[in-house]
């Protein structure tokens, strides 16, 4: 192509720059960089043999071309060589292009086939090189890539760095032949370079044995990093709680207006075994939403608050987190607890004093968001941290999380437990993956006299229709919440989005009291509005998504989810469960428009066919992958590459059990693979 004229240095910084989007830095990023799928350019194919569908090489002369302008501009070449003949077509081209073609002489062209023998066949855009050079013995990779990087780039870096790199096998033979691997080297090699005659198909579905071993490896890699942390957490010390006598949490459960589930009373003698041991617990509440999580927090708040140590809970958005602080005062202060508050959003002198009443131990309940874990906030006593909707935290602030409250006792490093809740239930076969190294209970059974919530999927063109089942249920006293479309792409636009549907509803409603409710609304406006909405002031609640997690309103009985298509399974899931939280009947209507992708449609299927949060969590994980259910989208950390945990779960099983054995009888092996496969990655370990 054309030379260029940007000079070497700048070019290979611009060119490190793509690799680096890539996620390509060191030799053994390329070395794992695998393809996507494979060219044959081993051979020649002959005019005569080829057929429709076919990727073939050719090489002939073009005996005559032409740019013609019907029915659109484009350029015409007839090629041949001596069996036969066939088209070329371009249909975007450059004059340099037309001048080669015109050019003659004996060229290689590449490309895959179209046409019938009847009619003649054709190449599309063929790529052209000289002919006569010689042939790769063995398959072309064809490398992911990204915008302005091609595959001829990628193909030398890989090949330079494969030349660089020692691949020596990080298991011994035992394990080799035990789990019939084959070794390493060679299954790098084989999928960068499969010799001809390997079936294409073994290799982009990834069952090729070379396949196996990489995902062995990584598996291995995964299991070998939950166990070392796992291992890491024992050895650190946490103050031991007493659960008796009990009298706070007893005096919390006197309060209450209504009594524990048989799955709640489970949970919490789960959570206060781990509580009374000397190492960190490290514990995963799941509980879908509105199956009562926050009472079990206040229950384990109450056991650690009576032995005489902190508790923080800490929530991902400020309106959760304020909602959390209402209840807990409610519940803690008539019990003679000081309960703090601390955001990000609190004026100068008040965040002064809540920091200040964090350190002396004048606060012994705090409630806020990730401003609890900023580097100025020191606890005085810190026994325990509760993390509601912990998931949506990003893997940095779940570092710094866990980091927090660390700290020197009588030469010891003492941690506080943790306690992480999440409504977004996680997969078995992703528990026991990803989070080997949490303790998980599950709040099985929602509270007594729920009626699931009833799911409809309206088009938007019968939004009349719906205006006036709205209109109906404020007659009936009731409440209701309309999410505004999601705009992901701007900000900006989402706000006025907001503004828009709020401004459109108050017209369309004019006697509905309505508020709007949005994520750039300072705190107060925030709280003013929620307060409203609570105290039913208001009958219906524009929002944007800041009402997803949390929000507890019994009163309201529908929820409008407008462009319902643009919302990730997992979102809608935790938006329906905004309603249907009390005794009344409740309705989610998912308002979508047309067309629908089928992704979508999936989507709202899903949500049309179940309540249930582990249905919904299974589906979700088959459509987006594991990272959305770990946090760890934001971090651009890649979990699993090459495996599957659901297709290889045979994989994974043998990888635990592998992973078993390399720890006891072979440390150096451990060692050694963790340093490949984990390099970079040791914070994430830690989390
Ligand atoms: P989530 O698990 O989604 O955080 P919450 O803790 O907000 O759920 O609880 C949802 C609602 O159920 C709240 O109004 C709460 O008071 C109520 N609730 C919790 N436990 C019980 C119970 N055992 N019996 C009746 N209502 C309960
Ligand atoms: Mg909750």
């Amino acid at each position: 192509m054309s030379a260029s004229v940007v000079p070497q240095s700048s070019r290979s910084g611009l060119l490190d720059k793509k690799f680096k989007s890539l996620g390509l830095e060191y030799d053994f990023d390329f070395v794992l960089h695998l393809p996507l799928r494979y060219e044959d350019e081993t051979a020649i194919h002959k005019i005569s043999q080829i057929y429709p569908g076919q990727s073939v090489q050719l090489e002939g002369v073009v005996t005559h071309s032409e740019v013609v302008f019907k029915p659109r501009k484009q350029l015409l070449a007839t090629f041949k060589d001596d069996t036969g003949q066939i088209s070329l077509r371009w249909i975007h081209f450059y004059p340099s292009q037309q001048k080669m073609l015109e050019k003659g002489g004996l060229v290689r062209i590449r490309g895959e086939v179209r046409g019938s023998s009847m009619w003649g066949f054709e190449l599309i855009h063929p790529k052209m090189s000289k002919a006569g050079e010689a042939l790769p013995k063995t398959l072309t990779p064809v490398y992911p890539t990204t915008e302005g990087l091609a595959q001829p780039s990628i193909r030398k870096a890989v090949l330079e760095a494969l030349s660089r790199t020692v691949l020596a096998d990080t298991l011994p033979e035992a394990i080799q032949q035990k789990y019939l691997l084959p070794n390493f080297a060679q299954s790098i090699q084989a999928l960068h370079h499969p010799a001809v005659g390997t079936d294409p198909d073994e290799l982009t579905q990834k069952l090729h044995p070379a396949w196996l071993r990489i995902k062995f490896d990584e598996l291995l890699a995964q299991q070998l990093a939950l166990a070392a942390a796992r291992a890491a957490r024992q050895q650190k010390k946490s103050f031991p709680m007493q659960i008796q006598p009990g009298e706070l949490a007893a005096g919390l459960l006197k309060g209450l207006e209504f009594s524990l589930t048989a799955a709640q009373q489970k949970v919490i003698a789960e959570i206060n075994h781990d509580l009374q041991r000397e190492y960190p617990m490290h514990r995963l509440l799941q509980g879908d939403v509105g199956s009562g999580k926050t009472i079990v927090a206040g229950m384990a708040a109450a056991t650690v608050l009576e032995n005489g140590f902190q508790v923080a809970i800490m929530a991902p958005t400020e309106i959760l987190a304020e909602q959390h602080f209402i209840k807990m005062k409610k519940w803690f202060e008539p019990l003679g607890i000081e309960v703090a508050w601390l955001s990000g959003s609190l004026r100068t002198k008040a965040k002064q004093e809540a920091t200040n009443a964090i350190a002396s131990g004048q606060a012994q309940l705090i409630i806020g968001t990730q401003a609890l874990i900023q580097k100025n906030i020191n606890f005085h006593r810190l026994g325990l941290m509760i993390v509601d909707e912990q998931h949506r935290f990003g893997v940095g602030q779940r570092l710094s999380l866990s980091r927090k409250g660390e700290h020197l006792l009588q030469n010891q490093y003492m941690v506080p437990h943790q306690l992480n809740m999440s409504a977004t239930p996680i997969p078995r076969s992703l528990a026991m993956t990803f989070l080997a190294d949490l303790e998980v209970s599950v709040i099985d059974e929602l509270p007594p006299g729920r009626t699931p919530v009833v799911t409809k999927l309206f088009s938007d063109n019968r939004r009349d229709e719906l205006l006036e089942h709205v209109r109906q249920e404020v007659k009936n006293g009731r409440q209701v919440y309309w999410v505004c479309p999601l705009v992901e792409e701007s900000e900006a636009l989402q706000l006025q989005t907001a503004v828009d549907t709020h401004a459109r509803l108050q017209e369309e409603l004019d006697d509905v009291r309505s508020g709007l409710l949005h994520g750039r609304l300072n705190t107060q406006e925030k709280a003013n509005v929620m307060a409203a909405f609570v105290q039913h002031e208001l009958d219906l609640l524009v929002a944007t998504t800041v009402i997803e997690v949390g929000v507890d309103v019994p009163n309201a009985s529908l929820m409008i989810i407008e462009h319902a298509e643009r919302f990730g399974l997992a979102q809608l899931h935790q938006l329906r469960g905004r309603v249907g939280r009390g005794q009344v009947n409740s309705v989610c209507v998912l308002l979508y428009q047309q067309p629908l992708s089928k992704v979508a449609s999936q989507r709202l299927k899903a949500m049309y066919e179940t309540t249930d949060g582990f249905e919904i969590a299974r589906r979700d994980l088959e459509q987006r992958g594991p990272g959305e259910f770990l946090g760890v989208r934001q971090s651009g950390l890649a979990l699993l590459r090459f495996a599957d945990i659901e297709a290889d779960y045979q994989i994974v099983e043998q990888a635990r059990e592998a992973a078993k054995e390399l720890r006891e009888n072979y440390p150096e092996a451990v060692e050694k693979h963790l340093h490949r496969w984990m390099r970079g990655k040791e914070d994430y370990i830690r989390t």
